[in-house]
């Protein structure tokens, strides 16, 4: 698991993490996760794999704070076929006491996708998460199948949503583009939620994104997704600052 940092416009700092899965295959080479995921859903792997890593977060945060190492919070992907599992809260819940993890250091991206077909189950557990303290954000808002009702219904439990990165690639040279991007900003205030731009790749990209008003941002520009080693060096550094 690599870590990518999120920092906020105003200040430059770092506010958390968002956790990546990589796979080094000995045969294959480098695996991304959008394959193996994908295969992982499609194989009923990824209730168990998106626990799996939750897991490894949790105990991460917790091995570093022994260490006297504070990391922001962290941000673990969960596939919507994940949420839509009745026993998926009791499961979080236990990793969450096994480890001692403070649930204000961790948040759960949710992504949304064609099939999804407990919505009833996946709106309750969205809301059950919450309850535990754990931040909530909007995945690749603004494209694929992120749509505006489940942001309106679930809106009470939010707290990002980050904007894709498709959205933000050419802002610089399209202006309709950058009024797409001033848009979803202005959602985020409507929803009074903070709103993150992935993708980030450019200063010019950067600094429209902050006079746009948008709170965070996660890209190249800044860094790629970190080892664990690059991570905790990140993390004495904006301490030491
Ligand atoms: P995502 O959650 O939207 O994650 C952001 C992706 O954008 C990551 O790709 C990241 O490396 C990449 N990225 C970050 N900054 C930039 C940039 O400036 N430019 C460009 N072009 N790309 C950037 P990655 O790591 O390949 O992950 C792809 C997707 O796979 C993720 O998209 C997420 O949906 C899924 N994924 C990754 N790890 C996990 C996991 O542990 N569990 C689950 N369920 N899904 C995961
Ligand atoms: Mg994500
Ligand atoms: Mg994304």
């Amino acid at each position: 698991i690599h870590y990518q940092p999120q920092y906020e416009f105003e200040n430059n700092k770092l506010v958390g993490f968002e956790a990546l899965s990589r796979w080094m295959h000995k045969d294959l080479g480098y695996i991304s996760p959008d394959v193996f995921i994908r295969i992982a859903e499609d194989i009923g792997l990824h209730f168990e794999f998106d626990l799996w890593v939750f897991t490894q977060v949790c105990h991460q945060i917790v091995q570093w704070r022994e260490e006297y190492v504070y990391s922001p919070r962290i941000a673990i992907n969960i596939s919507f076929k994940t949420l839509e599992m009745t026993d998926f809260v009791t499961r979080l819940q236990s990793i969450i006491e096994h480890s001692g993890c403070p649930t204000n250091l961790l948040e759960i991206e949710v992504t949304e996708t064609a099939s999804i077909s407990n919505m009833i189950t996946l709106i309750d557990n969205v809301r059950a998460v919450k309850k535990l303290g754990i931040n909530i954000a909007i995945d690749d808002f603004g494209t694929g199948y992120s749509s505006l009702s489940l942001v309106r219904t679930l809106r009470s439990s939010l707290d990002t949503l980050k904007i894709d990165r498709s959205l933000v690639a050419d802002i610089c040279s399209s202006p309709l583009d950058r009024e797409f991007a001033r848009k979803v900003i202005g959602l985020g205030e409507v929803l009074e939620v903070k709103v993150l731009a992935e993708g980030v790749e450019t200063l010019a990209q950067r600094d429209l994104l902050q006079e746009l008003g948008c709170d965070y941002a996660q890209g190249y520009y800044f860094d790629k997704a970190l080892t664990v080693k690059a991570a905790e060096k990140l993390i004495i550094k904006q301490r030491n600052e």
